[in-house]
Formats: C-alpha cells, sequence, structure tokens
C-alpha cells in the first residue's frame, strides 16, 4: 500500500480564529481509517499555540513553515525548534522557495536548518525546486542537484528517512500552472535517484511530496504517479473543501480505488 502524506502550507493567512475553525472543519471532514493519508498543517507562527490544542482531537499533525538553527539568543524575530516543539510541532518546513526568494536564505542555511531539525527531533519538510529560467535553460537536474547536496551536507545515513522531501518548481507555486505529469514523475525520478546514490536503500522510503499549485481537479493525475508520495498544498490548503477534497483523492489512490 502506498503511503502517503498531505501537507497545507497556508502561508502568512488566517488569523488565531479562522485557524482554529479551519483546523476544526478539516478534522472533522477527514474519513479515518487505514488508508488515510498523513494530514499536517502548517498554519502562521501566531496560531501554532490555539491550533496544538487541537491536535489531540483530530488526525492531523501539526507543522511549522519555518524555524531558526540556533536554540535560543539574541535573534530577534526568529523562532527556535525548541519553542515548536514546545507547541507539539512534528514538521517544519524548511527551504521554500518564499523564504529562498524573500528572506535570501541560501542553500548552507537551509543546511543548518536541516541538521538542527534532525539534531532535535522535529522533521523537516526541504524544498526544492528550480525556477522557470533554470528549467528553460536545461539547468534543473543542476538545481536540484545542487539543493540537495548543500542541504544535506553532513546529514549521516541514520538519520536521512527522518526527511520529507517536497519538490516545488518555483514556476507552479502559486501561479496556477501547475507541472505536467511527465515533468513531475521525472524530477522525482532524478531525486530518488541522487538520495539513492548518496544513501542507497535508506533512501528507498524517503517521502518525495510534490508541491506547485495542486488543486482538486489534478490531484488525482499527480498523486497517481508512483514516486510521488504526496504533496505540500499552499491556495487549496487554506480552505477546508478543497484541501478536504484532496485528501479523499489520495485516500482513494492509496486504496486502490483510482
Ligand atoms: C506552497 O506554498 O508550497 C505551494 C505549493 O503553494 P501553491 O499550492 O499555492 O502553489
Amino acid at each position: 500500500m502506498k503511503a502517503m502524506l498531505i501537507a497545507g502550507n497556508w502561508k502568512m493567512n488566517k488569523n488565531t480564529q479562522e485557524s482554529l475553525q479551519l483546523v476544526e472543519s478539516i478534522g472533522n471532514g477527514i474519513k479515518k481509517g487505514k488508508t488515510a493519508p498523513k494530514v499536517i498543517v502548517c498554519p502562521p507562527f501566531t496560531s501554532l499555540e490555539s491550533v496544538s490544542k487541537l491536535m489531540g482531537s483530530y488526525d492531523i499533525f501539526l507543522g511549522a513553515q519555518n524555524c531558526f538553527y540556533k536554540s535560543e539568543g539574541a535573534y530577534t524575530g526568529e523562532i527556535s525548534i525548541g519553542m515548536l516543539k514546545h507547541l507539539k510541532c512534528s514538521h517544519v518546513i524548511i527551504g521554500h522557495s518564499e523564504r529562498r526568494t524573500h528572506f535570501f536564505e541560501t542553500n548552507d542555511m537551509i543546511n543548518l536548518k536541516v541538521k538542527a531539525c534532525l539534531a532535535q527531533g522535529i522533521t523537516p519538510i526541504f524544498c526544492i525546486g528550480e525556477t522557470l529560467g533554470e528549467r528553460n535553460a536545461k539547468k534543473t537536474y543542476s538545481v536540484l542537484r545542487r539543493q540537495l547536496t548543500v542541504g544535506l551536507n553532513e546529514i549521516p545515513q541514520g538519520k536521512i528517512s527522518r526527511i520529507v522531501i517536497a519538490y516545488e518548481p518555483v514556476w507552479a507555486i502559486g501561479t496556477g500552472v501547475a507541472a505536467t505529469r511527465e515533468q513531475v514523475e521525472d524530477a522525482h525520478i532524478y531525486i530518488r535517484s541522487l538520495l539513492e546514490d548518496g544513501y542507497g536503500k535508506k533512501a528507498e522510503q524517503l517521502p518525495i511530496l510534490y508541491g506547485g499549485s495542486v488543486t482538486p481537479e489534478n490531484a488525482e493525475s499527480i498523486l497517481s504517479i508512483n514516486d510521488v508520495n504526496g504533496a505540500l498544498i499552499g491556495g487549496a490548503s487554506i480552505k477546508a473543501e478543497s484541501f478536504l477534497q484532496i485528501i479523499a483523492t489520495a485516500q482513494n489512490i492509496i486504496s486502490g480505488n483510482k
């Protein structure tokens, strides 16, 4: 049975009250059972504390959208992994393209964050992906290779299976233009091969999510690809109806109905 992970990145949307309402609607709409995908919601920092109080009530995991790699100190505006764990966060998005673009996060910085996550026992959802210019210049493979190699630098064999990778072509994020089945399949096979080169059998089980304009309409086509183990979803994750439709599609695929 194919395991599947569906994660919602709410970005800078939803205040505390709206976040609670959204999690309740999602939680109440999830159909339980062995074929249910693992569902993660990543609200903004300001909502984590209130949403964390609902976590025991639903089959949902809590994630954050970012963290800093230092554990405490004079880092104004930053949030540590310890603080996230205190709020029952099990996952944290690392290296999202919006952080790379707007907040100048580098591959080296992202590597420090991935290492800190593993050292402190929280699962990083490590995002990689090429820009349109890089794809058009036929640099997709070299960009993915560099992001993966630097981002996973010094990660030992024994820890690699605790990472989730999200392939998110930058040109597909928030644009309404998802990558085609062929583009997704090709990138995922390439990422898997890089991981297997570095980590052998340990990399076989590592989930690789696709992210970039996933909607209820295209979810089946994307999630049914062999090497796709789930999705990281932005826009369609902040409406319960569309997020639940995608979760239901994943569930159908897991149970072999599609
Ligand atoms: C994202 O923010 O990671 C994302 C994939 O956004 P969207 O689904 O809106 O493209």
